[in-house]
């Protein structure tokens, strides 16, 4: 009997929970602290009332013989709401059809799980800093990973120009964590980067719904001819709160082959095998998210981050602090002042200002001497946090 060896390489812990060792240890030596917590990416606000309703219907058609529904008839996820998904992207100009649209219990778990369609001996091409998923992902399966740097200068936006050759590459856009996102142009860059060398992209659109600013993609098949070259996976985690309810889909194209094999066929072969589908329950609550009533609530939601994002941006703004993102996305990426290193300003920031964050170095090397705050907060307490860090820097 051998373990997979490849756990071994991993790094010893995952970042959020390092983090969230650091701070109870601190918690405990300072009980009278009141600590205000802008790291991990978890949102606050509760599910929209449209999806808590539609979910509550659902619940009680489980608890009678006539409406009640056991497995799920297609692992794919019921028809009702991939319908809704292929209309939202048709909205963008994005013809789908049914059968390439697969719903998922959230992005994690399919970022790791499309990895079954590939081989071992593919090699990786991951951006950094980006989402740490990807790498331990690639690493447990034993893959070869290259880095792809996101730097100040390329606006952490790296394009294939700078990319060494790679089978599989990962987009991230809008980026957790920089806040970047990619035009649609320079994502045409990507796709025929793909297209000359057979690649396949992963498209991580978790964070679409915080684009606003035209010409920036929300979905990869934005870009004409994308579908021969993209799987995109995307979630209900931050459009709609399901951090904790759990439902999210991916995209694969009946366009996309490899090898002679439909992806599309391949993937459906695995999810039908290792996959029972997402909760009737769930997947009627995802449905709310796109009625009138819910994309209308929905959007006070994002508004309300969006408002979070300009009082630590303008708190920064005032302190004369460098940073990125915050605009069409939920965090904010800044450099750490006085030279500071990301863990160094870590420790500092929650001694000074009793504000959580979360170091660059953590989500990659190139994210040394950076540092993420998020807008998933409490309002109240995001503009306790800005006043405070806007004072702790005022002294140094
Ligand atoms: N992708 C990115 C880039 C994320 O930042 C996150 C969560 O923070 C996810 C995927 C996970 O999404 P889900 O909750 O749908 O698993």
């Amino acid at each position: 009997m051998q373990i997979n060896p490849h756990y071994a390489e991993l790094n010893e812990s995952y970042l959020f929970s390092t983090i969230a060792h650091k701070v109870a240890d601190y918690q405990k030596a300072h009980p009278d602290a009141d600590l205000i917590r802008l790291g991990i990416g978890d949102v606050t606000l509760p599910l929209a009332k449209s999806v808590v309703e539609a979910m509550g219907k659902a619940v009680e058609e489980q608890g009678h013989k006539e409406t009640f529904h056991g497995y799920i008839p297609s692992e794919q996820g019921y028809e009702f709401l991939r319908e809704a998904i292929r209309k939202y992207y048709a909205e963008r100009g994005v013809t789908l059809s049914l059968s390439e649209i697969f719903i998922s219990d959230g992005a994690k778990s399919d970022l790791g799980n499309l990895l079954d369609l590939f081989s071992a001996d593919n090699t990786v091409l991951v951006p950094d800093p980006v989402y740490p998923v990807y790498v331990d992902d690639n690493v447990m399966a034993g893959r070869k990973i290259l880095y792809l740097a996101a730097t100040a200068e390329n606006g952490f936006l790296p394009m294939p120009q700078e990319a060494p050759d790679a089978d599989i590459v990962y987009i991230c856009s809008p980026n957790n964590p920089t806040g970047a996102a990619y035009t649609v142009e320079q994502l045409q860059a990507w796709v025929e980067w793909a297209k000359a060398r057979d690649a396949v992209i992963l498209y991580d659109a978790a964070y679409e719904c915080f684009v606003s600013q035209p010409g920036l993609a929300r979905s990869i098949y934005e870009v004409p001819g994308a579908g021969e070259v993209a799987i995109e996976v995307c979630s209900f985690s931050k459009i709609a709160g399901f951090t904790g309810t759990r439902c999210g889909y991916t995209i694969v194209p009946q366009a996309l082959v490899r090898g002679g094999q439909s992806l599309n066929k391949m993937w459906l072969r695995r999810q039908t095998t290792k996959f029972n589908g997402v909760a009737y329950i769930v997947q009627r609550g995802a449905e709310a998210v796109f009625s009138e009533e819910g994309m209308a609530e929905i959007q006070q939601n994002l508004d309300y981050y969006r408002r979070n994002a300009a009082v630590i941006a303008q708190a920064l703004d005032e302190a004369g602090v460098w940073y990125c993102g915050g605009k069409n996305s939920p965090y904010i990426w800044l450099r750490c002042p006085g030279g500071m290193g990301s863990w160094e300003f870590f420790d500092w920031l929650l001694d000074t200002a009793r504000v959580v964050g979360t170091p660059g170095e953590g989500f990659g090397p190139c994210g040394k001497g950076y540092f993420r705050l998020t807008a998933f907060g409490d309002a109240a307490r995001t503009r306790e946090a800005a006043e405070r860090i806007k004072a702790a820097l005022a002294k140094l």
